[in-house]
């Protein structure tokens, strides 16, 4: 069945078409101007002037963490270290393979819901063996979206068995759909013999890991191995132009010419870095240096379009000046972030044009004032990406929501969420305060 989308305007941070049409089925099969439009059998959509724009891609999620949303705990941290110990390692320490699928399901749904169809996800779980098919079954055969996964090789957990969770995971790779990288926790968490384990298996395969998030990664790596982080991961052979170093908050101008050699990418998490008040990363000179940027959530919130608009204001803060980062750069890190899901499932994310993927988003879009193909974006930005809720989700030629709501039934998985998540926060309140953990 091939669908087409009338009289839509449609955007895609490149192009833009006042009235035109796009015809999909599970890639875009054309696109054009409304006046050169001829039904050939499509099941049509008058849409009304409404908006598409690409469906988002996070860079860097937490789907584990999605049942500790109205948890409540002991919680009173000191510093960042803390939080891990407190809540993170805790929530996921309890995760057993009910759990793992849920929360994978329900936080894929939600961030689907504000119309994220490609997650790169970054998972931890006490359960360890087999926890990724877990996440991308949720993610790519319950929901139908694409996924990237990952498993956080950590000291506090058996670290052989992790590795060999992140091999198995590069076995669940699928054209379009599915990818993996080699997933590790943070320079603070891994010893010199985890890391050098690591570097004889890795091959030419990406590495996704925290860095410098808290100036605390820094400051151990240079008292505990006389390095700081990122020249801690070259020393081990963990950098090339797959890898993922998440955050980089508190990374020096001699750790960004490292990460710009090897052409590493840099995945920013602002929101979550204002909850932790870690600090806010460099992300104008992290650009101006020429590497690359994506944007993910950190599992925090659900909506890309938030984590867009607060990189754009933080980055003006963290500059001191209003012009300090513009709409080019902010785009330049949009596009960075399907370019780099792209190299990684073979997919044309972020592009509507035939022969794209069609995963595409539906958007009620009222301009208040006049619209054209230099001010669109600004349109988006500022009228559109605040409380972005898309009328209509396509992920993959599949409608998933429609006129706001579940298009799909995924009613008896969110019931069956519920019960999972109490479930999680009866383990963690009996169990938790015996957890100890060494790093
Ligand atoms: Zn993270």
């Amino acid at each position: 069945m091939a669908y087409a989308l009338l009289n839509v305007r449609i955007y895609d941070y490149d192009n833009y078409e006042e009235n035109g049409y796009i015809v999909f089925s599970d890639k875009i099969i054309d696109k054009g101007k409304m006046s050169d439009y001829l039904n050939k059998g499509y099941e049509e959509f008058d849409l009304m002037g409404k908006l598409v724009i690409p469906g988002f891609v996070c860079g860097h999620t937490h789907l584990y963490s999605t049942f500790a949303r109205g948890m409540s705990f002991d919680f009173n941290p000191n510093n960042f270290v803390d939080i891990l110990k407190q809540l993170w390692w805790k929530v996921d320490h309890f995760l057993d393979k009910d759990l793992i699928y849920y929360s994978s399901l329900i936080g894929g749904l939600n961030q689907m819901s504000f119309g994220t169809t490609t997650l790169i996800d970054h998972h931890a779980s006490g359960e360890i063996s087999g926890s990724l098919k877990l996440v991308k079954s949720a993610l790519v055969n319950r929901l139908g979206l694409r996924c990237v996964t990952a498993f956080e090789t950590s000291d506090r957990f058996d670290v052989d068995e992790a590795i060999k969770e992140n091999i198995a995971g590069f076995n669940l790779k699928e054209k379009f759909l599915a990818n993996s990288l080699f997933g590790m926790h943070a320079s603070l968490s891994l010893s010199d013999k985890s890391l050098a384990k690591i570097s004889k298996v890795l091959g030419d395969k990406g590495i996704h890991i925290h860095v410098a998030e808290s100036v605390m990664d820094e400051d151990e790596c240079l008292e505990k191995y006389g390095m700081r982080v990122v020249q801690r991961l070259e020393k081990f052979n963990l950098l090339n132009e797959r890898s993922i170093l998440v955050h980089c908050t508190h990374i020096n101008e001699e750790e960004m010419d490292i990460i710009k050699k090897y052409d590493s990418t840099i995945a920013v998490n602002v929101t979550s870095n204002l909850n932790n008040a870690v600090g806010i990363s460099q992300i104008k000179r992290f650009l101006d240096k020429g590497i690359r940027v994506i944007s993910g959530n950190d599992g925090l919130i659900p909506s890309q379009a938030v984590e867009y608009m607060n990189i754009f204001y933080l980055s003006h803060l963290k500059e001191s000046s209003p012009i300090g980062f513009s709409f080019s750069d902010l785009k330049k890190i949009i596009r960075n972030t399907y370019d780099y899901a792209n190299s990684l499932l073979g997919t044309k994310l972020g592009i509507i044009e035939k022969d794209c993927e069609a995963d595409l988003l539906v958007i009620d879009f009222n301009n208040l004032t006049p619209v054209d193909e230099f001010n669109i974006f600004s349109h988006l930005f500022y009228g559109v990406f605040p409380g972005l809720r898309p009328n209509w989700v396509i992920a993959r030629g599949k409608i998933k929501f429609k006129d706001y709501n579940e298009f799909e039934d995924y009613s008896l998985d969110k019931k069956e969420g519920i019960i999972q998540a109490k479930r999680l926060w009866t383990r963690i309140n009996e169990g938790g305060k015996d957890v100890k953990f060494k790093y």
